[in-house]
């Protein structure tokens, strides 16, 4: 089933509001076996939206429209969709209602404007809108486009509902349309997409009726597992089967699933292995802790955090010895290792992580460029410590590094039972 989506704003192409309507909306739309084949957006205008819904429902099963259900001049998604396909009219007597309702609650007297809002097509399923004054609506259609999707605006009221009313309804209207779906994303870090799909590609051709793509990003990539079958059962045996072959080629590369994020696969190691974790942070400026602290029951193995940018601190906070940072310089291998040591004693941990490199971009040596950074970890087994060179702005940077830090953690981490 193949779909468009229409997002409606000058506000959205003048660059003053992000369009998060298209990304989450098709991952919704994704998760039901439905394409989103196109997106298009356009200004406030009636005649840009005109043509581009008609444009869109000569090409697709469905069309969906976002934005432009307001009271004002310049929303106009309503009475020119009701215009361009000569619809009835009527006013939805329980939007009326709602409207009453929540100016009553405000204490504001209703004006005629706001009451527009609650026109809807005769022929229309009305969406009641629990988070504002307009509802949308779904009008069905004979052609080859069989329904067109109207929703409002602002993301807090959209979401709900088309959770709550929207998906149902597009389910069950497009039910000989929708195949079975099994959607998988592991999670894997460490290594580069094209290597990624050097180990896996080879033996993820071999499965039939299977589909597989990549997201990279700065530190890990996604391996994206589709399988479209007629059956729900068919489509999760065939899920299960690609997702074992790639688990087994790429091993320990793969940190998690879904939305699982590499400092939730840490501190879910650490918690099961009752270990516990310090860390001392130059160039990473807290980073690494904040990460670490972003998952809920991370108190349970996250004991202290240093940020020692200085090499007084360095040496005040962390006992690294003042011979080191003099003959080696703050961004090296013995201080890093120093870091990680002092840290894992000053906090009494079982494992303790120090990053010491020159974020830049100004600051870099012959010997240490900008992008350098040490990492080291220090643990029950003793401590290693690796260079890298990472060439991104400061915050990818950061990141980066972070993430190299966390992944070092982690497979240190899992050897140990
Ligand atoms: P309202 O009744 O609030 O006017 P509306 O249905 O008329 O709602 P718009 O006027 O088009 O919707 O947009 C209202 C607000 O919703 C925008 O200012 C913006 O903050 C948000 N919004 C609209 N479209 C999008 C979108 N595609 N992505 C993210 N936010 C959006
Ligand atoms: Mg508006």
């Amino acid at each position: 089933m193949r779909i468009e989506l229409l997002n409606v704003g000058t506000e959205l192409l003048m660059g003053f509001v992000v369009n998060t309507h298209a990304s989450w909306l098709g991952r919704r739309l994704n998760g039901i076996g439905a394409t989103l084949a196109r997106q298009t957006c356009v200004a406030d205008d009636a005649a840009d939206l005109r043509a581009a819904l008609s444009e869109a429902m000569a090409r697709t099963d469905a069309v969906i429209t976002t934005g432009g259900l307001g009271p004002t001049a310049s929303d106009l998604t309503r009475a020119a969709i009701v215009e361009a396909l000569g619809l009835e009219t009527r006013v939805d007597e329980l939007s009326l209602e709602n409207l009453h309702e929540r100016f009553r609650q405000r204490g504001a007297p209703v004006l005629e404007s706001v009451k527009s809002q609650t026109i809807v097509p005769k022929t229309a399923t009305v969406f009641q809108n629990a988070h504002g004054t307009a509802p949308g609506f779904a009008i069905p259609l004979n052609g080859p486009c069989r329904m067109i999707l109207v929703l409002p605006g602002p993301p807090r009221e959209l979401r709900p509902m088309f959770d709550r009313q929207a998906l149902p309804l597009l389910r069950k209207r497009f039910a000989d349309l929708l195949p079975a779906l099994e959607c998988r994303v592991l999670r894997v870090a460490s290594l580069g997409e094209s290597r990624v799909e050097e180990i896996v590609r080879p033996r993820l051709c071999e499965v039939a009726g299977l589909e597989f793509g990549y997201c990279a990003r700065p530190g890990e990539v996604d391996l994206r597992l589709v399988v479209r079958a007629k059956e729900a059962a068919a489509a999760r045996e065939t899920a299960n089967r690609a997702e074992a072959l790639a688990c087994e080629a790429l091993g320990e590369a793969v940190f998690g699933r879904g939305d699982d994020t590499l400092e939730l696969a840490v501190v879910r190691l650490l918690r099961e292995r009752h270990a516990t974790l310090a860390t001392a942070e130059s160039c990473t400026g807290g980073c690494l802790a904040h990460r670490i602290t972003q998952v809920s029951g991370s108190s349970e193995c996250f004991k202290q955090g240093w940020v020692t940018y200085s090499n007084d601190a360095k040496a005040a906070q962390l006992g690294v010895p003042g011979h080191l940072l003099v003959e080696h310089g703050a961004v090296s291998e013995p201080v890093a290792r120093a870091m990680a040591e002092g840290a894992r004693t000053r906090a009494g941990t079982t494992w303790a992580l120090a990053t010491t490199g020159i974020a830049g971009p100004t600051g870099g040596t012959p010997e240490n460029p900008a992008g350098v950074v040490f990492i080291a970890l220090a643990g029950p087994n003793g401590t290693s410590c690796a260079r890298h060179l990472f060439l991104y702005e400061r915050e990818s940077f950061k990141f980066v590094a972070t993430q190299t830090a966390l992944n070092m953690l982690r497979l240190e981490a899992g050897k140990r039972r």
